[in-house]
């Protein structure tokens, strides 16, 4: 859960609640801010390789030491492919090329974001190698033991991958 807000970023005056296009919002009755609580919007990568997919363990809450796709939210202006990327770099210092779009889903309350986007990816150069916020790197291969998982999307996006027919290439 994010933190209420309490004071209007323009003024700094104390803020309540009102009805504001349509809902119940935070807004200020000084100069009539009014806060939209946006949502937080995560780009996910899907790196396929030899019938591997990589996988990262979490050094930090939500969901520590449990098992990822390489992920992370999008800054505000930043192209979401541009943020697939960097967060793939940042985490395993792999330098990759997005192919296609795979999915777009609405995060679990646990991940910390409202909604995710979910991208396939093609590892260019780089071994795959623990950084950032990151402390564990696995090439997982369709048939091992899944390691215990952190999202519902990484585990929606597994179980296709699993089950898929061997000769596609990526979850549909
Ligand atoms: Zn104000």
């Amino acid at each position: 859960m994010r933190p209420p807000v309490n004071f209007c970023q323009v003024c700094g005056h104390a803020l309540v609640d009102r009805m504001a296009y349509g809902q119940m919002r935070r807004v200020c009755p000084e100069c009539n801010y009014i806060h939209f609580s946006d949502p937080k919007v995560a780009a996910v990568v899907f790196i396929e390789r030899e019938n591997h997919v990589l996988l990262v363990r979490r050094r930090v809450n939500p969901e520590r030491g449990k098992w990822a796709l390489p992920a992370g939210y999008i800054d505000d202006g930043e192209d979401p492919r541009s943020a697939a990327r960097r967060e793939v770099a940042e985490e395993t210092g792999l330098d990759v090329k997005i192919t296609r779009l795979l999915d777009v889903q609405a995060g679990s309350p646990d991940s910390g974001a409202s909604i995710v986007i979910i991208y396939a990816a093609q590892a260019l150069s780089g071994t795959a190698q623990a950084h950032d916020d990151v402390d564990g790197v696995l090439w997982y291969a369709a048939g091992d033991p899944l390691p215990e998982l952190a999202f519902d999307s990484t585990r929606t996006m597994l179980d296709a991958w699993i089950t898929r027919p061997r000769d596609s290439a990526a979850p549909e």
